[in-house]
C-alpha cells in the first residue's frame, strides 16, 4: 500500500523558476543590446539584472547536477563467482558483458573432468568516501 514514490523532489517548481529567471535574464540582455541610445544607468540596470538572473540560473543548474551525480554514483563493480561442480574449485573473476548465471565456461583447469559455470553474479557495494 506504502508504495515508495520515486525521489524527484519538487523540480517541476523549480524547473519552472528557473525558466522565469532565464527568460529574465534573457530578455535583460536582449534589452541591453536594444537600449542603444539608452542611459547608461538604464544599461547597467539591465547588465545587472541580466547577470544575477543568469548566473543564479547557472548556479542552480550546476548545484543540481552536483547532486544528480551524488544520487548515481558510477557503476560498482560486478564480480562472478565461478565453480566447478565435480572438485572443490572456486573462483572470482571480474563480470564480463554477456554473462548470466548457470554459463558455462568449458573445462575446470583443476579436475579437467567437468564444465566450470557461474554460480552467482554479485555487485561490489558503493564506496565509501
Ligand atoms: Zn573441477
Amino acid at each position: 500500500m506504502a508504495s515508495p514514490k520515486p525521489r524527484s523532489g519538487p523540480s517541476i517548481l523549480l524547473t519552472v523558476l528557473y525558466l522565469a529567471f532565464a527568460i529574465i535574464g534573457l530578455y535583460a540582455l536582449y534589452g541591453l543590446v536594444q537600449s542603444g541610445t539608452g542611459s547608461a544607468i538604464i544599461e547597467l540596470l539591465y547588465l545587472a539584472v541580466a547577470t544575477l538572473a543568469l548566473g543564479f540560473v547557472a548556479f542552480s543548474l550546476m548545484r543540481l547536477r552536483r547532486n544528480y551525480a551524488l544520487l548515481n554514483p558510477t557503476p560498482n563493480r560486478v564480480f562472478e563467482i565461478v565453480k566447478c561442480p565435480q572438485c572443490s574449485f572456486k573462483q572470482i573473476k571480474n563480470f564480463a558483458l554477456g554473462d548470466y548465471v548457470t554459463k558455462g565456461l568449458g573445462l575446470c583447469t583443476q579436475c579437467n573432468a567437468a564444465n566450470l559455470f557461474i554460480d552467482g553474479i554479485y555487485g561490489e557495494g558503493p564506496r565509501r568516501k
